[in-house]
């Protein structure tokens, strides 16, 4: 019952055969923080920066955002954080950040994009992150990352803001990039080469690979995260990673408890949900074997639709 998986949120999620996996929430202010610690998270695999200083009206200081980004870990000790740098575009407006006018912004300047002209709002972020990281585990994610350049782009900015801290980049900080554009997913070894993490984000993943765009009322049957094309991406970019990085999930399929075992059986081992769905996802994985989940997962990957896939977790 309820009670039962609340008394457990605490406690790590392993699979009955011993497989330990990860569950984390995602954050878009200080106040979840709290949340998240109240409902067992292990850490958090996203933490959504556009929205955390979404109400300011000027860019946030690097001292405001170290402040913000030690709160947060104050409240969750000894859980890595992994910090999302600006995901702008899209559906995500940030008031400090001018945006030109696209007739396709989801497929426009989004994430990372929008600071290839002027990354100095960029970098700043990335001094706050490199400084925080000094005292806190933490991991730094660059969001709608599509080719290689992007990603040497990106690890350059790093070590341009880590270039203003006396002993450079701290050696605890991980570096990851997100995998929600399908081209990333299918070149994901050359991707995540120089990498120690990838984390799929299933909303925007779901939306490009479908060409359905996510939130759409008129899309509803084609905007689902259990779609089987998704859930190819998904196991393309477990098996395709480079040697030794993990794969996480922060999109909104890993707040579905049955959806998250499926993951697991594709080679998620890292999955970030809404903090209240921290205990039912935890509950889930105690119940089922990875065998099994490894076993569902080959099952919906044969199925025609995701209502099939669904109709497979149901049983
Ligand atoms: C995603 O795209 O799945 C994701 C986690 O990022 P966001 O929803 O913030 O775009
Ligand atoms: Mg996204």
């Amino acid at each position: 019952g309820r009670r039962r998986m609340l008394e457990h949120a605490h406690e790590p999620a392993v699979t009955t055969d011993g497989h330990a996996v990860l569950v984390k929430a995602n954050l878009a202010s200080v106040a979840e923080a709290a949340l998240a610690a109240d409902s067992g998270a292990d850490g958090s695999g996203l933490i959504r920066t556009e929205a955390l200083f979404g109400d300011r009206a000027q860019a946030p200081s690097v001292a405001e955002q170290i402040a913000a980004f030690e709160q947060i870990a104050e409240s969750l000790p000894g859980r890595t954080l992994t910090i999302r740098t600006w995901d702008v575009g899209g559906d995500k407006p940030l008031p400090f950040h001018t945006h030109p006018i696209e007739a396709n912004p989801f497929l426009g300047l989004r994430g990372i994009r929008a600071f290839r002209e002027d990354p100095r709002l960029l970098v700043d972020q990335l001094e706050a992150i490199c400084r925080v990281a000094r005292e806190h585990p933490l991991r730094v994610m660059f969001p709608m990352v599509t080719t290689v350049e992007e990603v040497d782009w990106a690890l350059a900015r790093l070590d341009e803001a880590a270039g203003r801290l006396p002993d450079g980049r701290p050696d605890a900080l991980e570096v990851g990039i997100m995998i929600e554009v399908p081209a990333a997913a299918l070149r994901a070894e050359a991707l995540s080469a120089l990498l120690d993490f990838v984390s799929i984000g299933s909303n925007d993943l779901t939306q490009y690979v479908l060409a359905a765009e996510r939130g759409s009322a008129l899309l509803e049957g084609l905007t689902d995260h259990a779609d089987p094309a998704v859930l190819q991406l998904i196991r393309e970019t477990c098996t395709g990673v480079a040697e030794g990085v993990e794969v996480g999930l922060c999109g909104d399929a890993a707040s579905d408890p049955g959806l998250a075992v499926l993951l697991i059986g594709l080679g998620v081992t890292d999955l970030s949900a809404t903090a209240a769905s921290v205990p039912a996802v935890k509950d889930a994985i105690r119940a089922v074997s990875l065998v099994d989940a490894q076993d569902l997962a080959a099952r919906a990957l044969q199925a025609d639709s995701a209502a099939e896939v669904r109709e497979l977790l149901r049983r």
